[in-house]
């Protein structure tokens, strides 16, 4: 073993030993990605880059392009991580690295539509004077990690500073990808999902080598590492500590090793929409089921780490705690109250709270909440947090546990506290007439209907970041349509007429493919705005106009603007059906599905142009409403 590795190190035929990688031989995979639109030769292409990272012994830089390729800087809820600067930024960085003008750059831009192309040629036109030290992957990273960490008055300048300091640097393709990275759209067709199988994939082959093993690893050996890995995931999203601790137990132990840990927050558990009662009888049948208020505000992952800590997640892994500063009170106060608590995870929902009437408000009114700087002592909207999962307590993991013992434990170890900290109302009914009133009864104290969760056995387990089957949405609004609503990325704009000229009338909407990581176009939607609300969006959404469709926009409709994806509509349709136009699902049914008669509901800022709903659950509802 010793010997393979020590070869490895001394000899790997493609990467430098001694000195850091350099960020060309990742912008070069980089291209080969984006070039390739075959998935299966793109997770080749990347779990082989992987792969000869692994055998070279360069585990900082292989957290680092993972993180790169994904197009962030570490784990979701570490703060300040984001890039996505803005095109003017970038604009002014490109022509002062390269002594263009601005008014040139914007043109060639508008050409393009690819900042990162424009930055490329840009470069290309320069002459170069001396040949400077190459960068690396590692002093990208770094640099790039200060940029976004970068704040105040000065920021501009100084992140104008660190781009052209690297820009003049950059040779071939590097210019393009730094400038899509700065930009936050890396677009190499290749979504984190398909880089969680690239790596499982590396590392099956690493371990494969070290132990002098013949042949090739075995197909379900690689299923396996994949399950391995992406259920590490979902309960450790730190890549960080996954390629640590795959390299010190190897990839089929990851996930007896990355398990809950308060202070990490997990890929929260969703749920599968439903349009009947009589639809969720006929899939529990014969097994016990649990229904639960469905609370409609926003939901909250309550972690208490083992030093007092208090961190409050969002469904994205954000963390929370700042903007929440009284739910933090809240649940210090809870683990004074609960003498025998002293490491927790709660998954909770927290609604908008009427005090003096003791009664929960419309999310609306949540909404209005301060984001940014929130000071306890000005906060006007009360809320409450209603808890319905125990994940963790004092230092055991509880996911493989039935839902009935962790409600048991829930109920046993931590203590309500009126109108701050609840239990979400539950009731284990199994016939339509109990389910449909305690349905009446969520809406009528102001809930957007039930969850219904399987509740003992194997099935009734708590499953991080899957949409599962053992737990159904029951909405009371949309049992009429698909029996959800959708949450759709804003990517076109057509110029109002008549009462609505002067702003946008209409939008084209799009669902998120992750594995391809481009935006399909699925409708295009009127209906459902106040005037008030066309003219607000009309200016969130003016700044964000670009001149072509990007890239990675899949579309055969052709709207007055197109947009840089920023915003996400929550969307109401009448049905699905096939279309000429439309391109949700296309690599699936060859032809796009479309939504008919879809009404606008509510801006969703609670999530990125990426967690849009994805192609793949339109084209699950899709089938489910063709079959039915
Ligand atoms: P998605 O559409 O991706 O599932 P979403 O954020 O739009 O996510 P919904 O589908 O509407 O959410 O429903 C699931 C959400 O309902 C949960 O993420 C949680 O925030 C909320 N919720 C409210 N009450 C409960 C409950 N009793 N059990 C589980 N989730 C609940």
């Amino acid at each position: 073993l010793l010997k393979l590795e020590s070869k490895y190190h001394s000899d790997s035929p493609d990467l430098p030993q001694s000195q850091e990688i350099f960020y060309s031989s990742l912008t070069n995979i980089f291209e080969k990605l984006e070039q390739e639109p075959a998935r299966l030769k793109n997770l080749a292409i990347a779990s082989e880059f992987f792969l000869q990272i692994l055998r070279s012994n360069h585990k900082r830089t292989l957290v680092e392009v993972i993180y790169l390729m994904i197009n962030r800087l570490g784990p979701d809820y570490e703060l300040d991580l984001e890039l996505g600067l803005g095109e003017t930024l970038l604009v002014k960085a490109i022509a002062e690295g390269t002594g263009r003008t601005p008014q040139r750059i914007r043109s060639e831009l508008h050409k393009l539509g690819d900042i990162g192309l424009v930055a490329q040629n840009s470069r290309s036109r320069q002459p170069t004077m001396f040949k400077s030290k190459p960068l690396t992957i590692h002093s990208v990273f770094e640099n790039l990690t200060k940029i976004a960490k970068s704040s105040g008055n000065a920021s501009q300048a100084r992140k104008i500073g660190l781009i052209n300091q690297m820009l003049t640097t950059c040779e071939g393709s590097e210019a393009k990808f730094l400038m899509r990275s700065l930009e936050g759209k890396l677009r190499i067709n290749f979504g984190e999902k398909s880089v969680l199988v690239a790596l499982s994939k590396a590392f099956s082959e690493y371990e494969h080598e070290l132990s002098s093993k013949k042949g090739h690893v075995s197909p379900q050996e690689l299923v396996d590492a994949e399950e391995a890995i992406k259920k590490a995931f979902s309960q450790i999203p730190n890549y960080e500590i996954i390629v640590d601790e795959a390299l010190k137990y190897g990839i089929s132990n990851l996930a007896t090793h990355c398990t809950l840990k308060p202070g990490i927050p997990l890929k929260p558990m969703l749920a599968k929409p439903t349009k009947s009662i009589t639809e969720v009888l006929d899939h529990f049948h014969g097994q016990e089921f649990t229904c639960e208020y469905k609370y409609d505000g926003e939901r909250a992952q309550l972690h208490v780490q083992e030093d007092g800590t208090v961190k409050i997640y969002s469904r994205n892994s954000e963390d929370m705690s700042q903007r929440y500063p009284d739910l933090i009170d809240v649940v210090s106060q809870i683990k004074t109250q609960c003498n025998g608590v002293i490491t927790l995870i709660l998954d909770c929902e927290c609604v908008a709270w009427d005090g003096e009437k003791g009664k929960i408000l419309p999310f609306q009114v949540l909404s209005t909440r301060k984001r940014k700087d929130v000071n306890a002592k000005d906060i006007k909207v009360q809320v409450c947090l209603f808890a319905f999962d125990i994940l963790f307590l004092n230092g055991k993991s509880l996911l493989e546990l039935p839902l009935k013992e962790r409600r048991k434990i829930l109920h046993e170890n931590v203590k309500p506290i009126e109108g701050k900290f609840q239990f979400a109302e539950a009731m284990d009914a199994d016939n339509v007439a109990e389910i449909q009133h305690f349905l009446d009864q969520s809406v009528k104290d102001s809930c957007e209907g039930l969850m219904v969760k399987m509740l003992d056995g194997d099935k009734s387990h708590y499953e991080p970041s899957k949409r599962s089957v053992n737990w159904l949405k029951l909405k009371k609004d949309y049992l009429e349509g698909v029996g959800d609503s959708l949450d759709l990325a804003v990517v076109g704009g057509y110029i109002g007429k008549g009462k609505r000229t002067g702003w946008y009338g209409g939008f084209l909407l799009a669902c998120y493919n992750e594995d391809s990581g481009e935006y399909e176009t699925c409708c295009k939607i009127g209906t459902g705005f106040s005037e008030e609300m066309l003219q607000t969006l009309s200016g969130t959404l003016k700044p964000t106009v670009i001149q072509q469709p990007k890239p990675f926009y899949v579309y055969d409709a052709s709207p007055d603007v197109w947009f840089e994806p920023t915003l996400v509509f929550e969307v109401l349709t009448a049905d699905l059906s096939l279309s000429p136009v439309y391109k949700a699902g296309i690599n699936f049914f060859g032809k796009g599905v479309s939504l008919r008669f879809p009404r606008f509901i509510r801006v969703r800022d609670d999530k990125s142009p990426e967690q849009a709903t994805s192609s793949d659950q339109i084209v699950e509802l899709y089938q489910k409403q063709a079959h039915v």
